[in-house]
């Protein structure tokens, strides 16, 4: 059964949330109840942003991706949304799924159970404000994968399960263009949910080739919504 967020909501609606993973999880990822892939029968690939840093980036990246028509998921950090609060409404209008990624990108394992409760409640708040609702996706920071006190806390806000991804492109260590590419290329299937951030230069140098060798593999970028639609 795959891991849509339809099933996921109807799940939780009749379970509750806390049983919703049961007989849901393959048993190779059964270490996590997030998710980390779409449909592994279908060409399609998200491409998924850690939403912080300088708009020299996102700018010329968010026109990238409307000159070549691909849609993203941005996963906004509170604080970046406070200091460029236009952005939110662009991201929407452009296509792109906007997401919580806590208030201020704190290592989420570390914190209290109140602390987690505000770091994402505060970054939905802030959402809200700016685009009239809390945003469609919630992934932690300073984690790949949830723990039961930020699951908890994602659900309480009306998140579902956390996002997380099953290739990571290692754009946020800074190296060369080739490697981002590679990371991504060498380990991208069907289904992918593909992690990367805003605010790195490089991630910007590698996006076209990038987008020109995700298309040449047969791969179609789409939103997170679209990827875990059942
Ligand atoms: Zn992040």
């Amino acid at each position: 059964m795959s891991l849509t967020r339809r099933n996921v909501l109807k799940a939780a609606a009749i379970f509750g949330a806390g049983a919703l993973d049961l007989g849901q999880v393959p048993a190779a990822e059964a270490a996590s109840t997030d998710i980390s892939h779409g449909s592994r029968t279908v060409a399609k690939v998200a491409l998924t942003f850690h939403g912080a840093g300088a708009p020299d980036f996102a700018d010329p990246l968010l026109k990238i991706f409307k000159s070549t028509g691909t849609k993203v998921s941005i996963f906004a950090v509170g604080t970046w949304l406070v200091s460029d609060p236009a952005i939110a409404a662009r991201i929407i209008a452009e296509g792109h799924d906007l997401g919580n990624h806590t208030m201020t990108h704190t290592q989420m394992k570390t914190i209290s159970a109140k602390k987690v409760d505000a770091e994402i409640s505060q970054c939905a708040a802030e959402l809200k404000k700016l685009i009239g609702n809390h945003g469609a996706w919630f992934r932690p920071s300073g984690t790949q994968f949830s723990t039961a006190t930020i699951r908890a806390a994602a659900v309480k806000y009306g998140y579902g399960q956390c996002i997380s991804y099953d290739v990571d492109s290692k754009d946020y260590l800074n190296p060369s263009k080739k490697s981002v590419i590679s990371n991504v290329m060498n380990n991208v299937k069907n289904g992918s949910i593909i992690s990367m951030h805003l605010g790195h230069k490089v991630t910007l140098d590698a996006m076209p080739t990038l987008l020109s060798n995700l298309h040449a593999k047969g791969f179609t970028p789409v939103t997170l919504t679209e990827l875990l639609q059942a």
